[in-house]
């Protein structure tokens, strides 16, 4: 069996047997992988809290193609997230990312600039003082990710920037504005904080979000937008118990 090393992000974790653990990691160089820790649990195990969710680690393990799941031989800390665990808001937030990425990935299809955005939006929620507009931005990265980028940057029909209301079409992945949309027309009603707050989040790097103030109707608004847009796009996707968790204690924030 030939042993494999990669970058690794835990997004699950669940006991196996007496000692063990099965993990779902979303690695660097072969994407979503499955596999089990022998001894990982107990005070002496080797691995300590190495494998804890939402941990960036180092691995290697034995892969045999023709099985689910591998065997873990080696696991190294690369980045334990501290602060992530130490709050509660921020701890539910990264769990969402990682459920995302769990919901929305096959399983072995490599995917470096994922695995970078997965990496860079638990690092935003590691750091910033507005963790929640970082869950945000790092969906809309995420829809590009996958290939279903909607439009923010203008009016589709008139290329109307400066908004009042709009409809969003998620069929056409763009807006038409007030000029533009019939009354009758379908589509999300989105209001200009609401366009405006989305076009930010595209293009606004997670380090300079901190500057983002979006107000709270504004933000229920865009958190409305992402589910709907993402399960639009998304078979079979569920709702994000981590958000369901963090919904129940502090939000919107
Ligand atoms: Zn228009």
């Amino acid at each position: 069996m030939p042993l494999k090393k990669t970058d690794a992000i835990v997004l699950r974790s669940i006991k196996q047997g007496e000692t063990s653990k099965i993990l779902t990691l979303y690695s660097r160089s072969f994407g979503k992988i499955k596999v089990i820790a022998k001894g990982a649990r107990g005070a002496r195990s080797r691995y300590g809290g190495t494998l804890e969710t939402p941990n960036c680690i180092a691995i290697v393990f034995y892969e045999k193609e023709t099985r689910d799941l591998q065997y873990l031989s080696q696991a190294d800390l690369i980045e334990p997230f501290h602060a992530i665990k130490k709050d509660l808001v921020r701890t539910g937030l990264a769990l969402a990312v990682c459920e995302l990425i769990n919901g929305v990935t096959p399983d072995h299809e490599a995917d470096p600039l994922l695995f970078k955005l997965h990496f860079f939006a638990l690092k935003g929620i590691e750091e910033s003082s507005i963790p929640f507009d970082v869950f945000r931005g790092f969906q809309v990265r995420l829809f590009e990710n996958l290939g279903f980028r909607p439009d923010f940057s203008g009016c589709l029909q008139c290329g109307n920037q400066g908004v009042v209301s709009a409809r969003f079409s998620i069929e056409q992945g763009g807006y038409l504005c007030e000029n533009c949309y019939h009354p009758s027309s379908q589509g999300m009603a989105l209001s200009n904080g609401a366009i405006t707050g989305l076009r930010r989040l595209q293009m606004t790097s997670f380090q300079n979000l901190d500057g983002l103030r979006l107000e709270d109707t504004v933000q229920a608004e865009i958190d409305g937008f992402l589910d709907v847009f993402l399960k639009y796009h998304v078979d079979g996707l569920r709702d994000l118990k981590s958000l369901k968790f963090l919904r129940n204690i502090n939000w919107p924030q």
